[in-house]
């Protein structure tokens, strides 16, 4: 399988570390609102992943961290640097613990309505703090951390490897750090330092003891700890994210886990492009952020988002518009008819699935998979066989394909009753007792599509 490596910039042949056994992390979501379909991009972008590595017989373990504390971020509203989990608890009245239930819960419901296979791990942050620690002891034992009031920063002047990834290398620091700096760290001793562990604020409610006094982990510290602590392993196979978190958040990853370990940290690094709506960043402020109750209140089916965002190449910028999700939802919903007017399925159009192989080891190119599907359900070949490939294939595209199917076919003993008494109707020319029937049955939520002397009865989409 061939696949892009933010590392080293180029297209590689995918080969992980042990056979067939492949170890993948995913950075997973702060959870304090809902997700939204910028951050399902991304995550559906792993799941393909995960997907097509299973169907090639790879033995796929994969962990996504919840980040329920530590990730400070600022915050225009009050001009403030915040950790977003406690300054919701703050606002809301509850408890962080309680927000950070809460939105985990809705974002694991919202993956599964897009189809995400849940990984196999999911690290909170506050469950591992003690794992951190131990890796920010190691960084002070081998010199690559300090203390400093309370606060420890990572020492990136120590990391001759540092920017290796993001291209952000030491030289270039200077004028980027003005760009990502979340807070005035007035006690570092170089401005790209970055922090492992943060004094607590006096007011804080979550916090811990630790060697350095009380306070929270940094929140790339995280990361390192929870992947290799998960994974048992101090070098994963891949590393997925949106393309953000590449400077400075998986920079940092990089930093303090090689630091630390004298190992590769990550073999393959896959990157997802952003996801704009109306061709914009998603910004609160605009009302451009949506999620999957957005697009549920419309009456569209997050299933039609995720096929959407087949239609644009991972690596690519995608553009949002609720035209292009109309569309989808079109093609999804013919896709379903298609498939439930199938029969059984019966072996296979091979030429099809290998075409269709090669688009995913084509970088994932899932345009191009999507139009080889097309392609073979119009198709001469025989219904079986074409049942059959397309079930295949939906095993990494994950659109529920069969399911839907028998959703659209199964239709009460009453209602197939009716249908025969119309063809019968039909049949002696009782066209207008036949079509009261019609609007009936219409009327109960099913469509009606007659052949010369039949007729196929669907549930309505
Ligand atoms: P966050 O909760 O902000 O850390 O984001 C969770 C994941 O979603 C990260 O991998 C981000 O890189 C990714 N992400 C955030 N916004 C977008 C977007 N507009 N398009 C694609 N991915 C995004
Ligand atoms: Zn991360």
């Amino acid at each position: 399988m061939k696949l892009y490596n933010t590392l080293s910039r180029t297209i590689e042949e995918f080969v992980p570390l042990n056979d067939k056994k492949v170890n993948m992390y995913t950075c997973g979501p702060t959870v304090y609102r809902e997700i939204h379909i910028g951050n399902l991009r991304t995550y559906i972008t792993s799941d393909i992943l995960v997907r097509t590595l299973k169907a090639q017989g790879y033995d796929v373990t994969s962990v996504m961290n919840i980040t329920d504390v530590g990730h400070f971020r600022f915050s225009s509203d009050i001009n403030k640097v915040i950790d977003p989990v406690m300054q919701e608890a703050k606002e809301t009245g509850k408890s962080p613990l309680e927000i950070s239930r809460k939105y985990t819960d809705i974002f694991l419901k919202d993956a599964k309505k897009v189809g995400i296979i849940p990984a196999d791990f999911y690290p909170r942050a506050t469950d591992h703090i003690g794992d951190m620690i131990e890796l920010i002891e190691v960084l002070l034992e081998k010199g690559f951390a300090y203390i400093a009031e309370g606060n420890v920063y990572f020492d990136v002047k120590k990391f001759k490897d540092y920017g290796k990834l993001s291209g952000n290398t030491l030289d270039k620091m200077e004028s980027l750090m003005e760009a990502v700096r979340v807070s005035v760290e007035t006690d570092k001793n170089d401005s790209a330092d970055f922090a492992l562990w943060k004094k607590a604020e006096p007011d804080r409610v979550m916090k811990w003891d630790s060697p350095w006094g009380q306070g929270v982990p940094g929140w790339h510290i995280e990361c390192s700890a929870m992947a290799q602590k998960t994974l048992q392993m101090l070098t994963l196979d891949i590393h997925t994210g949106g393309e953000d978190l590449i400077f400075p958040h998986h920079e940092d990853e990089i930093a303090q886990s090689e630091a630390a370990s004298g190992q590769p940290f990550v073999k393959h690094w896959t990157h997802t492009n952003f996801l704009l709506v109306d061709s914009e960043k998603m910004s609160r402020s605009k009302r451009y952020v949506y999620t999957v109750e957005d697009l549920e209140k419309k009456k569209f089916s997050p299933l039609a988002f995720r096929y959407l965002t087949f239609m644009t190449h991972y690596r690519s910028k995608m553009n949002f518009t609720w035209e292009g999700l109309e569309a989808a939802q079109s093609a999804l919903d013919k896709l379903y008819e298609t498939a439930a007017s199938l029969p059984n399925p019966q072996g296979g159009v091979l030429k099809f699935e290998a075409k269709f192989e090669d688009a995913l080891n084509n970088d994932l190119n899932m345009p191009q998979a999507v139009s080889v599907l097309w392609e073979m359900v119009r198709s001469k070949n025989p219904k079986g066989q074409i049942a059959a490939s397309l079930y295949k294939m939906d095993e990494v595209l994950g659109l529920s394909i069969k399911d839907k199917a028998l959703e659209l076919v199964n239709i009460p003993q009453g209602v197939l009753e009716m249908v025969s008494e119309r063809v019968k109707l039909r049949r002696d020319r009782k066209y207008n007792a036949a079509d009261l029937i019609r609007a009936k049955i219409e009327r109960m939520g099913y469509v009606l599509e007659d052949t010369k002397d039949s007729s196929r009865i669907l549930r309505k989409i």
